[in-house]
């Protein structure tokens, strides 16, 4: 299904034009807008899904598999050092635009790019709690 609203059901259906660097039946991969380094992509899936929790199981399959390769790609024809993949799911986890997308992010030494998070503290009572809370069945 497409929503009509969804500027990204617009790209990857090819109604709004794109910097496209690979499509498929199922996707369309294309350069963002607003890179974070040198070559950030977007893998997105032509039928929307507003995130990874309504995402077919078996676009997670194929989604990764491409970020495999089109990072692969990337690190050959670029030259990047390093490589992030990085999907927000929801407001509080800075997802802007609700419909599913992998960030494809080629890293450089010394890029500045700041992708990163101040490591915080648990005590052994919460790590006990957190591991009985998630591995109930
Ligand atoms: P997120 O914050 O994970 O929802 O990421 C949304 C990403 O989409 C941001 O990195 C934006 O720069 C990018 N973006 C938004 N609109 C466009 C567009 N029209 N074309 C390409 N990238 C876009
Ligand atoms: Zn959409």
């Amino acid at each position: 299904m497409k929503h009509d609203d969804c500027i990204f059901c617009k790209i990857a259906n090819g109604e709004i034009p794109s910097s496209t660097i690979y499509e498929d039946e199922d996707f369309r991969v294309f350069l963002d807008l607003n890179p974070a380094a040198r070559g950030h992509a977007l893998i997105v899936p032509k039928e929307h899904y507003a995130d990874l929790f309504e995402l077919d199981e078996e676009l997670c399959k194929k989604a990764m598999v491409l970020a495999k390769r089109l990072g692969t790609k990337m690190k050959e024809v670029l030259g990047s050092d390093g490589f992030n993949l990085m999907q927000n799911n929801g407001e509080a986890a800075g997802q802007t635009v609700f419909h599913f997308h992998l960030h494809l992010i080629p890293r450089y030494e010394d890029d500045k790019a700041g992708i990163t998070w101040k490591p915080g503290s648990v005590s052994p009572e919460e790590r006990e709690e957190l591991v009985n809370l998630l591995t109930k069945e």
